[in-house]
């Protein structure tokens, strides 16, 4: 895939980019980059899949509620990994025109990425690109979601049919919050990681 679009977009709105051709070239690059720090993990498949948890905590404390550590509770988690130094997580969906969407149940993740920590990655499979802003916010609510609601076994209209959203009002409504970065935060240290693979939803 030609990134050459995206990246210069993101780059004009503040963003460090990188591109990696494989997952596991994104791995050995975030293993490089992250030493000696508490990390913190937002729920993602992507990262997942690629391993980050594993390979960062040989040579770093890391916080991650999808992995048990200590004895320590998921909400003890999410508060250890929302105040570590350096934060992980995906995007729901990236437009290149450099909006980035993300849409959350507890909100941890979308918190984490918005405020608070020394810098930010996020790691975005080339599934994740859409053309604009309304398609990239329409890939979220409609593609990303119902597949996490699938995937958690929710009981909602979409994690049932899996083809769009319904705007549900169901208990185990997953989609509580919307963030949209149009540009990088103030201050904000954020590297975004292109992958040149389809990785999680
Ligand atoms: S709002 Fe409800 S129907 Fe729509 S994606 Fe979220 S959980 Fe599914």
């Amino acid at each position: 895939m030609d990134f050459t679009t995206i990246k210069s977009n993101l780059e004009a709105r503040g963003y460090r980019v990188s591109i990696h051709k494989t997952a596991a070239d994104a791995t050995r690059y975030l293993d490089t980059a992250i030493n000696g720090k508490t990390v913190g993990f937002g729920g993602s498949v992507t990262l997942d899949v690629m391993g980050v948890y594993e390979t960062l905590s040989a040579h770093n404390d890391c916080f991650w509620h999808w992995r048990p550590r200590d004895g320590r509770t998921e909400k003890e988690l999410r508060d250890c990994g929302n105040a570590a130094e350096v934060y992980l997580s995906s995007v729901n969906g990236i437009a290149e025109t450099g909006e980035i969407i993300n849409i959350d149940g507890t909100a941890n993740r979308v918190a984490a990425i918005l405020y608070g920590h020394e810098r930010v990655y996020l790691v975005v499979g080339k599934n994740k690109i859409a053309p604009d802003y309304e398609k990239a916010l329409w890939r979220a609510r409609n593609i990303a979601s119902p597949k996490n609601a699938h995937r958690l076994g929710v009981k909602t209209p979409c994690a049932v049919s899996g083809d769009r959203c319904y705007d549900c009002k169901s208990k185990g409504r997953i989609c509580r919050t919307l963030s949209v970065l149009w540009d990088k935060p103030n201050g904000a240290d954020i590297e975004i990681l292109l992958i040149d693979e389809a990785l999680g939803y």
